[in-house]
């Protein structure tokens, strides 16, 4: 908790599909929060993730979210954030940032995002608000670094590296498709949500 903690909290959004949600995941929210002394960093599940939808068969919001609550369950300082499957309809975090606004007064925010995300981010609806409303930080990842020409003008950013580890939610859905072993990329909590609820078994996920 920094000094200023309970005046200004400091809140770190890091907004994703989490389809499954992987040990990259968690490393990088993990490493954020310690390097800029987050108070709490919001795993935010995206309802319907507009940029992705129609590419692919993304699993059912509620499914995300049980898999991200249980990723964090034994994890100080991250959660999961429902915000976005509750306000319904396509996820912008422009809208996040307000409606977390509304809820933790005076918090400062920072908006955390894969280098790959990064590069798009001025494709995101009324990104001009996000870089308003927070501070952008940019986690590399691997094959994918930040590059600061990318991100639209005048945006406050700083970047975080954390390890990189050569894992995605679409190789991993491709690893439970073939029954290959997923422990430790996935968090054993996680896992037991995916095998309960028999999230993954159609072909051609
Ligand atoms: P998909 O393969 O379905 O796109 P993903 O693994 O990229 O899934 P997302 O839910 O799309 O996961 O990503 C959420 C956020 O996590 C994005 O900002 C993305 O850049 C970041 N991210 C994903 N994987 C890693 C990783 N291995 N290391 C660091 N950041 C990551
Ligand atoms: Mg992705």
């Amino acid at each position: 908790m920094s000094e200023s903690g309970p005046q200004h909290p400091r809140i770190g959004v890091f907004g994703g599909t989490f389809d499954p949600p992987h040990i990259g995941h968690l490393v990088s929210a993990i490493d954020v929060r310690d390097r800029l002394q987050l108070d709490l960093v919001i795993l935010m599940v995206a309802n319907i993730p507009w940029q992705k939808a129609g590419s692919r068969k993304i699993s059912p919001a509620e499914d995300r979210l049980a898999m991200v609550q249980a990723a964090v369950a034994d994890v100080p300082g991250l959660v999961a954030g429902d915000h976005e499957i509750r306000a319904g309809g396509p996820s912008y975090t422009a809208d996040t940032l307000a409606d977390l606004a509304s809820e933790y007064v005076d918090a400062e925010f920072f908006t955390i995002v894969g280098a790959d995300a990064a590069a798009g981010l001025s494709t995101w609806e009324r990104y001009e608000e996000v870089v308003e409303r927070s501070t952008v930080v940019v986690v590399d990842r691997p094959g994918s670094y930040a590059d600061p020409a990318a991100l639209p003008g005048g945006a406050e950013w700083t970047r975080i590296e954390v390890p990189h580890l050569e894992v995605s939610s679409t190789d991993l859905r491709s690893r439970i498709a073939e029954g290959r072993p997923l422990d430790y990329l996935i968090p054993a909590g996680t896992l037991a949500v995916i095998a309960d609820r028999g999230l993954y078994r159609e072909a051609g996920r």
